[in-house]
């Protein structure tokens, strides 16, 4: 009720208004996942079907929030990135987060069926979330490549684990022989020993999973002999190199700031500087 005596607890409220005009990045982390993936059955290291879930709530997020341009997933984490302009929420940190967290762990309930036909699922998932804003398109994509590096070192290291293990390893013995060992020991540890070409693993596992709106030209009709095409975004998985220029180069258009830049239009300019009235 508007006005009652009760009304200054508001004033506890802390203001979490993320800058303006930078990227915000929401990353959702799956809450003890080690333990939700042993009483699930997760194949070791990488459940195929639980990655393609995670790729499915990514999708149901992308689809609702329109200020979301991009996503990357690996393990039981996806990041979001919102773009710079994005004004949901007047941009406040908890609601933006709690809107995504929740978005994505209903969305992983209600499909977990769809995906596990023959598991039943014995408790919520659940996922934390924070964000993090980046001032510049260069430290947002350094910040995506360090996620996409770190899958590919987690997977290489849990490939070679997984299979010292089922060669009939104890976990210390595996853990102890890939102590310190380099990429290239251990891409010739998989090679030698399983006949495994590190490159031929799924990409999905190499290199993650991205969800985006990609532009791409369609037919609508042919007019006397002449091609209609009209450009139509439909969002799609993959699993590209987002760390070299390429992939951003070839689809510039999801970082790009449209010409229709309503909010930044809307944001209040700098004050002009006040002269004293009477100058000494
Ligand atoms: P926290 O709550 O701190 O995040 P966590 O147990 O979830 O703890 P993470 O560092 O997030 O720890 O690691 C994710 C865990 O979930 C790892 O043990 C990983 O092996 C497991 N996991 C996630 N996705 C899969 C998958 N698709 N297949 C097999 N295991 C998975
Ligand atoms: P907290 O959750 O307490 O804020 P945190 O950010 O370290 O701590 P996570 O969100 O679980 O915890 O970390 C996400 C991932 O970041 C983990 O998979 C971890 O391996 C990775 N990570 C953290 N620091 C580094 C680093 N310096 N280099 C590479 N990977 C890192
Ligand atoms: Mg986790
Ligand atoms: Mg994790």
């Amino acid at each position: 009720m508007a006005n009652s005596k009760y009304e200054y607890v508001k004033g506890f409220e802390q203001n979490d208004t993320l800058l303006p005009q930078t990227w915000i990045v929401i990353r959702v982390d799956g809450r003890a996942f080690t333990r939700f993936s042993q009483v699930h059955g997760f194949e070791k290291p990488n459940d195929m079907q639980a990655l393609l879930l995670m790729n499915e709530c990514a999708k149901a997020v992308l689809e609702d929030i329109s200020d979301v341009v991009f996503c990357y997933g690996v393990s039981d984490e996806y990041s979001f990135v919102l773009r710079r302009t994005c004004t949901l929420y007047q941009r406040r940190a908890s609601k933006l987060i709690s809107l995504v967290v929740s978005l994505f762990s209903a969305s992983y309930a209600m499909k977990w069926t769809q995906f596990f036909p023959e598991t039943e699922l014995q408790y919520a998932a659940t996922f934390d979330g924070r964000a993090v804003c980046y001032p510049s398109e260069s430290i947002l994509r350094d910040y995506l490549s360090w996620r996409q590096v770190d899958c590919h070192i987690n997977n290489q290291y849990n490939t070679c684990f997984w299979k010292l293990v089922g060669s009939g390893m104890s976990t210390a013995e595996a853990q102890n022989t890939l102590k310190g060992t380099t990429a290239d020991v251990k891409n010739n540890l998989l090679f030698e020993k399983f006949k495994i070409n590190y490159n031929n693993i799924p990409p999905i596992f190499r290199k993650g999973s991205i969800v985006y709106r990609k532009q791409m030209d369609e037919v609508v009709k042919v007019e006397k002999g002449e091609v209609i095409k009209r450009l139509r975004a439909h969002i799609v998985v993959e699993h590209e190199d987002i760390i070299h220029d390429g992939f951003w180069t070839a689809h510039s258009y999801i970082l790009a700031v449209g010409s229709k830049n309503k909010q930044q239009q809307a944001l209040p300019r700098p004050a002009k500087p006040k002269l004293p009235s009477s100058l000494p």
